[in-house]
């Protein structure tokens, strides 16, 4: 959703996970607050009534998380599946490729599935400079891209399910791990995910 109205302090930015559900977002065009909210229910669902089913989703978050949700017009709030699929390592053949969602679509549990797809055009493009528009080229980029960008379809579902365990207990656990995480730990796996890899030899 996106709201004019912004009741989240300051220029928040963050995830808070609960039992089962996730909320989310970030302050856009310096004052407007787009929001997300993942919960678990069947695929294709729809709710009858959008806001009672958003009431009963975020009863466990903050007033403010209530609040910001209660001042979104329902207009302005989208509802979507989330899917994704196990890696594949067949990109292309002959002289075709994929590049982005169609190559390795994946949950956006880590906020990389564009980053992913603007690595694949740039190296794609090194490749192709360098190899000529040729199907050589297109394997070369495959065969470079795949490790990483499976990788991360992989660790985005994993920290979905995590971030999604419903129990008590799943959820205490949970909870304790990611508090005692030392923020070191946290920032050298985002300097490893922003980390632009080199395609030239
Ligand atoms: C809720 C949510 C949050 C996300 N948050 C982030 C984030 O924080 N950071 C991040 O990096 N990524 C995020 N993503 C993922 C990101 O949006 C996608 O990974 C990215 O848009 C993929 O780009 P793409 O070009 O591969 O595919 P798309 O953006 O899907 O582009 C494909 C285009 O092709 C068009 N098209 C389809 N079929 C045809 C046809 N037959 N002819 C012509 N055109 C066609 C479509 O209309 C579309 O415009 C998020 C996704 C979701 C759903």
């Amino acid at each position: 959703g996106v709201t004019d109205a912004n009741p989240l302090p300051g220029d928040w930015i963050g995830e808070m996970w609960g039992a089962g559900r996730r909320f989310g977002g970030c302050v856009i065009d310096g004052g407007r607050l787009y929001w997300f909210l993942c919960a678990k229910g069947p695929a294709d669902g729809k709710d009858s009534d959008t806001r009672a089913a958003l009431t009963r989703a975020t009863a466990e978050f903050p007033d403010y998380v209530r609040q910001a949700v209660k001042d979104t017009p329902v207009s302005a709030i989208r509802r979507d599946d989330i899917r994704d699929r196990p890696p594949v390592t067949q990109w292309g053949r002959g002289r075709t490729t994929l590049l982005g969602d169609a190559a390795h679509p994946m949950t956006p549990n880590l906020g990389q599935g564009a980053c992913q797809a603007i690595e694949d055009a740039l190296a794609l493009t090194d490749l192709i400079t360098e190899y000529g528009p040729t199907s050589d080229a297109l394997r070369r980029y495959e065969r470079f891209r795949q490790p990483r960008a499976n990788a991360v379809v992989k660790a985005a579902h994993q920290i979905g399910r995590i971030a999604h365990w419903s129990t008590p207990t799943g959820t205490r656990v949970r909870n304790t791990l990611v508090r005692l995480t030392p923020a070191s730990v946290l920032v050298r796996q985002l300097r490893a995910s922003w980390r632009l890899p080199q395609t030239t030899s």
